[in-house]
């Protein structure tokens, strides 16, 4: 078997199971080996009941005390029993599984395994899983990977399939030279592979993890260096000039650009003019500003006769995008179009058709504009808003639309400066280090679940005052579908809550893209006074008549994602609230929680969030998904991300890429640097 072949070649996986692991991104066996667990499940040895606290993830051993009941409840069957040990009881509760009813017999002995909560006062297990003692002595003290999921794909069912994979797949040579593993202290990737997805302890995975880490990062440093040296080369063949039009648009804006908005501007007006193509990366926390001098260049660019586009990584933030810069440059006579995936054949065609004949100076999208069909007459300026959110790969592949355009890439991702060289080492680097003057910092709380109800009286007096608001739900388990039950089932209960005359509605990733840009739209309105949401609106949504973020399970989210939730907030000139619910008192949350609410800087907080993590954090909560990266975070990772680019720099200035030797190693490259690159 090869890493090539479809996955359809590993018994048990079919044609609708292919279908399902292709939503992971899981196509060839390759790509399922490279499925590494998101977190580990660590066995531990059956505990007395009266031991467990809520939130814990323990084994029990008891007797079932009350004969298992079968009931329907809405459209879900739910067995209830109760199970003791002497030291204590616990009631559990299992979904949809009615023949447990049967199954399970008053007085006998069960193991089970689930996490523990409290409902309606007392200790409970949500569908915990039951095993033979044979079983779960056979898993005693192992580890057991957790994958991400998808529905219809169980983890037991993934682990299979890729347990069968690693057994029979011919494992790609050795790639990484033997001096450079040695330097660097790395093990074999073979054995790193599988390492990672069976490791017997903590410290068998954190050496085959850094192993995968250290890989990551080389293929990353490599193409992006390689991209650099290839560009230096670059003379600009889409020189433009200055305009009167943008001193127009800057003195017809209801504020002024900050000086260092005023600074970038200048930066990239004099890019496009030099001699070499620009390429620049505009870092600004969230409300900087940073769309203002996008739109700017977007109309330069016009102006001179080029095309230009603008990527974004979700529908919602390509809407509002779109809206916001017809106001801003329809007065000019430019034509801006939208290109999204949730448009009808006949809308794109039309879209296409535009941008080929060069009747649209700008087009506004999501990934939709990578599509081979997208043909431009004159596309000389490519922007990426939230470029975190893309690819390497994804932002060449919109350049390579053009001929040799100038590249904007603009995000909020506050990367300390020594690691965005490296990171965007191809790329200039400008920083909008400074708030529209007009701000209020926003003001922050931390609490806990018992304030829920002077928070929503709180919120009541914002709208009262003509403002919006925000609720964010999260995810209760990593599934969409209980995601978007959890945001509705919230939302009855918020309108319950709230004074009737309050418009609240929600949103979540399960809904259609009408819908969606339906409530954006009418929440920019003021139609919706109070929005209750997924993460879905984390990047980019801006409507500065919002001054409430109130998140739920504040724990659940790490800082870098709750920042960029709480930057919805605090946009306009009213003073704007963040209030972080926690449902978890434990000492680490306070902790983390903590800088949040004394900090409104993105630099400070990711520096901070840094500190107070360690190796064993490096599982679990995702910081921000930051980058194309399966295993490696940019953040956590950062002193091999270090070594990896100097290794990097090493193997190029040496030139050992060319050579005949290092073909799979290129192959690679290509795949992340995009096809003309090499
Ligand atoms: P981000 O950098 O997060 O993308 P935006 O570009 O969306 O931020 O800007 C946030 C809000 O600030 C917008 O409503 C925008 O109109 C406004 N804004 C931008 N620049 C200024 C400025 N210099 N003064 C006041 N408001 C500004
Ligand atoms: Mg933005």
């Amino acid at each position: 078997m090869l890493v090539s072949d479809s996955i359809t070649s590993i018994k048990g996986v079919g044609k609708a199971a292919e279908e399902k692991f292709n939503k992971l991104d899981i196509h060839t066996v390759g790509d399922l080996i490279e499925h590494y667990p998101v977190n580990y499940d660590i066995f531990e040895d059956i505990r007395p009941i009266a031991t467990v606290e809520e939130g814990e993830t323990v084994a029990i051993e008891g007797v079932l005390i009350r004969n298992a009941e079968s009931k329907r409840v809405r459209n879900l069957q739910i067995v209830n029993c109760r199970i003791s040990d002497g030291s204590s009881n616990i009631f559990v509760t299992w979904f949809n599984m009615p023949f447990l009813a049967k199954q399970l017999k008053m007085g006998t002995h069960y193991i089970i395994r689930g996490t523990v909560i409290r409902k309606n006062g007392f200790l409970s297990m949500d569908q915990p899983t039951l095993y033979s003692k044979q079983d779960f002595v056979n898993r005693l003290g192992k580890m057991q990977p957790l994958y991400s999921l998808t529905q219809g794909v169980s983890n037991n069912q993934l682990s299979k399939a890729i347990g069968i994979a690693l057994k029979e797949v011919e494992f790609p040579k050795e790639y990484l030279p033997k001096s450079i593993r040695d330097e660097h202290n790395l093990i074999d990737y073979k054995k790193a592979v599988k390492l990672i997805h069976a490791p017997k302890s903590m410290d068998e995975m954190l050496v085959a993890r850094r192993r995968i880490v250290f890989d990551e990062f080389f293929q990353f440093s490599l193409a992006i260096q390689y991209m650099k040296n290839n560009r230096q080369i670059n003379s600009n063949k889409n020189v433009m000039e200055p305009t009167k039009e943008c001193e127009e648009l800057l003195n017809s804006l209801p504020y002024k650009l900050t000086n260092a908005q005023l600074k970038v501007w200048e930066e990239i007006k004099k890019d496009v003019g030099s001699k070499s193509t620009m390429q620049r990366l505009v870092q600004g926390d969230v409300g900087s500003g940073k769309t203002i001098v996008a739109t700017l260049a977007l109309l330069m660019a016009a102006k001179n006769g080029y095309q230009s586009c603008m990527m974004v990584p979700t529908e919602v933030l390509a809407k509002q995008h779109y809206e916001g810069i017809i106001e801003l440059l329809e007065p000019y006579g430019i034509k801006t179009v939208l290109l999204v995936g949730s448009m009808t054949a006949k809308e794109k065609r039309e879209a296409y058709a535009m941008i080929a004949s060069h009747e649209a100076d700008i087009v506004i999208g999501t990934h939709a504009l990578i599509q081979d069909k997208v043909e431009y007459d004159k596309l000389g300026l490519v922007i990426t808003d939230e470029q975190h959110r893309f690819g390497v790969k994804q932002r060449e592949t919109l350049a390579e639309k053009g001929n040799s355009p100038h590249i904007l890439v603009m995000s909020a991702t506050p990367i300390p400066r020594t690691l965005a060289i490296i990171l965007y080492g191809d790329l200039d680097l400008s920083v909008i280090d400074e708030l529209p003057a007009n701000r209020l910092p926003i003001k922050n709380c931390v609490v806990n679940t018992n304030y829920r109800q002077t928070a929503y009286r709180f919120i009541e007096k914002e709208v009262q005052a003509g403002r919006q608001a925000y609720v964010i739900c999260s995810m209760v388990e990593e599934s969409e579908n209980i995601e978007a039950e959890n945001v509705v089932e919230y939302t009855d209960k918020l309108r319950e809550a709230l004074s009737p005359s309050i418009q609240v509605e929600y949103l979540h990733g399960k809904m259609k893209a009408s819908e969606k840009n339906e409530i954006m739209e009418r929440f920019s309105r003021g139609e919706i006074q109070v929005l209750v949401s997924t993460t879905v609106i984390e990047v980019g949504v801006n409507v500065p008549n919002s001054t409430v973020m109130m998140v739920e399970n504040a724990e659940r989210f790490g800082l870098a994602q709750l920042h960029q939730l709480r930057g919805r907030v605090g946009r306009g000139a009213h003073q704007s609230y963040c209030i972080f619910v926690s449902g978890s008192r434990s000492k680490d949350t306070m902790k983390r929680l903590e800088i949040l609410n004394h900090s409104n800087d993105g630099f400070y907080i990711a520096e901070e969030d840094l500190k107070l993590r360690g190796p064993g954090d490096m599982f679990g909560i995702r910081q921000s998904g930051l980058m194309e990266f399966k295993l490696a975070d940019v953040f956590n990772d950062a002193n091999v991300l270090k070594e990896a680019a100097k290794a990097a720099k090493e193997f190029l200035d040496d030139d050992q890429l060319m050579k005949e030797k290092n073909e799979y190693l290129r192959q690679r490259i290509t795949s992340y640097a995009g096809q003309t690159s090499l």
